[in-house]
């Protein structure tokens, strides 16, 4: 027999466990990846981060080729298809076991409870292996057995099973098969054409595996040491920019942690303020995937705080449509929106600011910022995006406390003092002095500028928002 080993969010074959396992089945080993554009519409997948995929795939083959597996790439639908396809290959190509890594997202436990009852009828094995965290998914618990529900506990038990499990936590050593396949199958892989998706280009984003190392070597050499200090500052190029590559898989959390600890070996004390910083942004990243494991609603377009169900979300299209296109009149929010429109990326503090302006300025449902922001995100990740809106809009486990609602104008002036950021994203504010670079309304030229007043008064809107989040409590 032959096996499968079948790669969804995992793309990489550095540290990859399902490879792994493949591997040490002995048996020949064919990859597959399988497009599903029709899924990736409801999902809402940004077109720049399928591109990255692709490109990505590309240079996946060449290194599965190394390894004398070859990648077989198709395109159906929806997950619905999958169960079909794959026993077809099964018959074709003798495969007796499927291997995968565990995705945590509810369409995605379906699709491999679909995909399982087809092997079994086939008496085919089928072994999914825990691979997305450094500490998998319902591994960090409480005393009681219960997902944690609060991020700094969370956190601190994490810790303390992360020194349990080492060195089992550490990336796994290179895959190496010992059986080839045949080389025809090898010959047969190559495919180019585009999926059948909207296109954006990604070319800004290396997908080459030495790149990839580079960028996660260099920040862990010349910007960790700071990021405490400089994380919040989107002018500042402080963070690690990694999201994409962990977003897709080309990268894993155990490479990150370990390439953390090499240069910083006390990063897992608070001691080590910009290493421990930079570790906790990944526990978060685990955070959120625990609770999208333990918690299937969250996959289902609910809330944590089922109360929150009870808020009147405002019916604004054209404040929705100001939002996004970057029109807000308040220039920090516009920055970011345009940033994101012309990049698909955005720094994570304006990512909380833009995400507490529309659900508290504008007190728009968050799920319509969630899936503006998964469908132009280079890192859209479903867990991350879902932890980050609940959190911003007060709707989420260990959120922001409603009644605390951001001030845009003071959080821009407090993190892009004199407005470096703004001016790249908004060339109409460029000679806006620095002191109004953040209110442009109020200076004296505000006349000549050709950018929108404030879209709402600070003031009220929160008030509004306070109170609509206070009613929904009180009929809970
Ligand atoms: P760094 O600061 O270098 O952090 C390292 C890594 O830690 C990141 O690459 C990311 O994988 C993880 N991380 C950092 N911050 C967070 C966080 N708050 N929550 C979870 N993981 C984190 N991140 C995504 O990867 N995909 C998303 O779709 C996404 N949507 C978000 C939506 C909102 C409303 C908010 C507030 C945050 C969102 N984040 C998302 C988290 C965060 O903004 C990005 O991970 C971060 O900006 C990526 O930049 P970086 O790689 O330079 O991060």
């Amino acid at each position: 027999g032959t096996s499968l080993l079948w790669f969804r969010a995992d793309l990489r074959t550095v540290d990859n466990t399902a490879l792994r396992h493949a591997c040490l089945s002995g048996r020949p080993v064919i990859a597959l990846y399988v497009a599903t554009p029709m899924q990736w519409h409801q999902h809402d997948v940004a077109p720049i981060q399928v591109d990255f995929i692709q490109r990505r795939l590309l240079v996946l083959q060449q290194q599965l080729r190394e390894l004398n597996i070859p990648l077989l790439i198709f395109e159906v639908g929806d997950y619905r298809s999958i169960p079909e396809l794959i026993t077809k290959l099964v018959q074709q190509y003798q495969i007796s076991h499927v291997f995968c890594n565990k995705q945590d997202e509810w369409n995605e436990q379906q699709r491999d409870h679909d995909v399982g009852l087809a092997l079994a009828n086939m008496q085919v094995e089928f072994s999914i292996v825990d691979d997305s965290c450094a500490i998998a998914p319902g591994r960090v618990k409480t005393k009681q057995g219960e997902p944690f529900k609060v991020f700094t506990p969370f956190r601190r038990e994490w810790l303390n099973v992360y020194h349990s499990l080492l060195p089992e936590a550490q990336p796994a050593p290179q895959a190496v098969v010992v059986h080839p396949v045949t080389a025809s199958l090898l010959d047969q892989d190559d495919r180019s054409t585009p999926f059948t998706y909207p296109k954006k280009d990604s070319v800004l984003w290396p997908v080459e595996e030495d790149a990839i190392r580079q960028r996660l070597e260099a920040f862990c050499s010349e910007k960790v040491q700071l990021y405490h200090q400089h994380r919040d500052f989107p002018a500042i190029d402080g963070t690690s920019c990694l999201s994409p590559y962990l977003a897709i898989g080309a990268l894993s959390a155990r490479q990150c942690i370990s390439m953390l600890r090499s240069s910083f070996p006390l990063c897992l004390e608070p001691s080590d303020q910009g290493a421990f910083c930079w570790l906790n942004e990944l526990i978060w990243r685990e955070f959120y995937r625990h609770l999208t494991e333990a918690y299937g609603k969250l996959s289902r377009n609910q809330p944590f705080h089922a109360w929150t169900s009870k808020i009147r979300w405002r019916d604004a299209d054209e404040d929705l449509k100001c939002w996004q296109q970057g029109q807000t009149g308040f220039p920090i929010v516009d920055a970011a929106m345009r940033q994101l429109l012309a990049t698909g990326w955005m720094h994570n503090r304006l990512r909380m600011i833009v995400a507490s302006f529309l659900t508290k300025d504008l007190l728009i449902d968050w799920r319509a910022g969630e899936q503006w922001f998964m469908s132009h995100l280079i890192d859209g990740d479903f867990a991350s995006n879902n932890g980050g809106w609940q959190w911003a809009a007060s709707t989420g486990t260990d959120a922001q406390p409603y009644f605390r609602v951001f001030n845009p104008t003071l959080q821009g002036q407090r993190f892009d003092p004199t407005g470096d950021f703004i001016r790249i994203w908004i060339k109409e504010l460029k000679d806006v002095p620095n002191k109004y670079i953040h209110t442009p309304h109020l200076w004296d030229g505000a006349n000549t500028l050709d950018y929108p007043r404030p879209i709402v008064d600070h003031k009220l809107a929160r008030l509004l928002a306070i109170e609509s989040f206070k009613q929904a409590k009180a009929l809970a």
